[in-house]
């Protein structure tokens, strides 16, 4: 069990606060994200969990043990650093070996431990060659088979692979999810790529500001966006905002645009004020008739589908339908909108207003 629980968590360098009040679990196994900007703080996070800062205030737990303030060498954490830090002048076999000889384990049982993990890895056919003339793709298999030789309770993984170009960082985000499906191993891994988030994570936590926005599963974080920040950072291109001023009386289900009643999903019920509209543009149907009318100002071909944008009432509008549906710029066409895939905000907040959030969401406070 290599769950890890973070409460309460706050960090401050000088007058600087990188991480206010955080909380989230990590449970065991879980391969699990932290999303957000540049500078919002999940490196300083990630270092938190793994003991290269110590937090301020609250208490971080793993395998039901309090870590908080202990040093990273009692913590049993591997911290995977850019991941061509490696010793160059030795071959592949020393590179692996190396954190299990410094720890006085005896020879036969390094050469066995170096063998599975270079076995798990596909490494076996280069553990003789130096490091210094492998392939990209080999010099990552092998630093991560320098934090997985020490057989630690959970890894955690700094941008490991920002410095990647784009077709061979897909491959090895794919090969990084296959490995872990086969040890199980708690991963924590940070980015900025909210689709390397979606695509790789069984969780993520979305950071904004030192602050924890929501945490859920990438479909929760999708398709129930607990603020305006989340709705905007995840998905491309992200939810469109109608901000409008209105009621949604109790005992009715719909709000008031520009005259024409819109559906909202039942738990929206109640709210009242200055809100926004949230629908992603696949949840958008553009027709004929229909009295909620936009025109259309551009068309962006994507190959199955087309980006159209439109002018609202409302604001600008981005809608996703498929490439062979018809739309003019100039034209106008009514829009029609799924009442289940809605999210109300609180303009002022930023806020979804729902009595449905999961509770891995915290609340509006
Ligand atoms: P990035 O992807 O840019 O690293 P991040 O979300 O990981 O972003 P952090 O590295 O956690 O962000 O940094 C959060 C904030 O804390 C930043 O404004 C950073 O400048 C600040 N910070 C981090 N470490 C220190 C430090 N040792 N002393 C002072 N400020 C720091």
């Amino acid at each position: 069990m290599a769950e890890i629980v973070i409460k309460n968590v706050r960090k401050e360098f000088g007058d600087f606060t990188a991480v206010k009040e955080s909380s989230f679990t990590i449970e065991d196994g879980e391969f699990f994200m932290l999303l957000g900007p540049s500078g919002c703080g999940k490196t300083t996070t990630l270092r938190m969990i793994a003991g290269l800062e110590l937090p301020t205030s609250g208490e971080i737990w793993l395998d039901g043990e309090e870590i908080s303030q202990k040093p990273p060498s009692q913590r049993d954490i591997a911290f995977v650093f850019q991941m061509f830090a490696l010793y160059p002048h030795m071959n592949v076999y020393k590179n692996l070996s190396y954190p299990l000889v410094s720890q006085g384990m005896n020879r036969a049982a390094v050469r066995d431990k170096v063998d599975e993990v270079a076995g798990i890895l596909g490494i076996r056919d280069i553990l003789k060659k130096p490091v210094g003339g492998l392939s990209g793709g080999d010099r990552q298999r092998v630093a991560l088979g320098r934090a997985i030789v020490r057989n630690p309770k959970a890894f955690m993984m700094d941008e490991p692979l920002g410095a990647l170009d784009a077709e061979f960082r897909e491959h090895m985000s794919e090969e990084l999810r296959a490995l872990h499906d086969r040890m199980n191993a708690t991963t924590v891994y940070v980015t900025h790529d909210q689709l390397e988030a979606m695509q790789m994570g069984d969780k993520i936590v979305v950071m904004n500001n030192a602050v924890v926005e929501q945490f859920g599963t990438p479909q929760e974080i999708y398709d129930k966006p607990a603020s305006m920040f989340v709705a905007d950072f995840i998905g491309s291109p992200s939810m469109n905002f109608l901000g409008f001023d209105g009621t949604v009386p109790e005992g009715t289900t719909s709000v008031d645009l520009q005259g024409q009643a819109m559906a909202v999903p039942r738990q929206i019920e109640g709210a009242a004020g200055k809100m926004v509209f949230g629908v992603r543009p696949e949840h958008v149907t553009l027709s004929d008739s229909g009295n909620y009318r936009g025109e259309v100002v551009a068309t962006e071909y994507l190959g199955t589908t087309q980006i159209i944008t439109l002018e609202t009432p409302n604001g600008e509008l981005k809608a996703r339908v498929p490439s062979g549906q018809v739309a003019t710029t100039g034209e106008k066409v009514g829009l029609g909108f799924n009442a289940e895939t809605i999210t109300l905000f609180d303009e002022t907040s930023g806020r979804a207003l729902r009595s449905d959030l999961n509770n891995g969401v915290l609340s509006n406070g």
